[in-house]
């Protein structure tokens, strides 16, 4: 057991953040928490190892390759500035987050390809044999598809069949059980506050804690707690 301090600043640290047009990155990650998976592409640790382990288990894995992973805010203002000179407004605009709204910012994000992929900002990453073989193992390891058709309304991000976000596990199971987007599922754990209320999942029990000035917390060895970018954190506690 660890009694842990909330603090404010780490609302924006964690697996679980929220970045999208209207909670944009407050912090960039440490150089130090980000591994290269392969090209010079960039990922978190722990996101990186996952999909290392996807990979392990697809046995044509040499065909997907990362397109793009970790950006800084540099390398995204100039991907939206070239873009917006190449390819106009109205299609930087939809595919190219404006700079610290990108998940990619935050080292969690990553899009792929399939071999002999050339399109940086839009690549090929469809439902073939391949494809589907990536999506089913995905949620096992801690990927979502993040922005999916159906959930245009609400990402306000075109559809991209190539951009998977690490959440870990297991939200990324319930996130994609229930057909949830991102913004959809933070909304949902609001109804499971801290610590009454659990989210009870296989072996697992989710919280919602809203942050409070100077609130203490006891944390058993295996949790594990994340920001989620709005407004308080999510506790992740494995039940033995
Ligand atoms: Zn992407």
């Amino acid at each position: 057991m660890r009694k842990v301090v909330l603090k404010e600043k780490d609302i924006s640290l964690g697996n679980l953040i929220l970045v999208n047009s209207y909670y944009k990155l407050k912090r960039e990650p440490k150089q130090s928490s980000l591994q290269e998976f392969k090209n010079n592409v960039f990922l978190d640790n722990e996101c990186c190892y996952n999909l290392k382990e996807i990979l392990k288990k697809i046995p044509n894995q040499e065909e997907i390759i990362p397109v793009s992973g970790f950006r800084t805010k540099k390398e995204q203002i100039n991907l939206y500035t070239i873009s917006l000179k190449e390819n106009g407004e109205d299609f930087t605009k939809r595919y190219i987050a404006f700079p610290n709204t990108s998940e990619h910012q935050t080292g969690l994000a990553i899009d792929l390809g399939l071999k002999g992929e050339n399109d940086l900002i839009r690549p090929r990453f469809p439902n073939n044999k391949l494809g589907k073989q990536f999506r089913h193992l995905a949620s096992s390891y801690g990927f979502i598809e993040r922005y999916k058709e159906n959930k245009v309304n609400i990402t306000k991000i075109a559809a991209e069949m190539w951009h998977f976000r690490y959440v870990s596990f297991p939200h990324s199971k319930i996130i994609t059980e229930k057909d949830f987007c991102l913004e959809e599922y933070h909304d949902y754990l609001k109804q499971f506050p801290y610590p009454d209320k659990p989210l009870k999942y296989q072996n697992y029990e989710i919280y919602y804690l809203k942050y409070q000035k100077n609130k203490k917390i006891m944390l058993q060895d295996k949790d594990k707690l994340s920001g989620n970018n709005i407004d308080g954190f999510i506790l992740t506690r494995m039940i033995i």
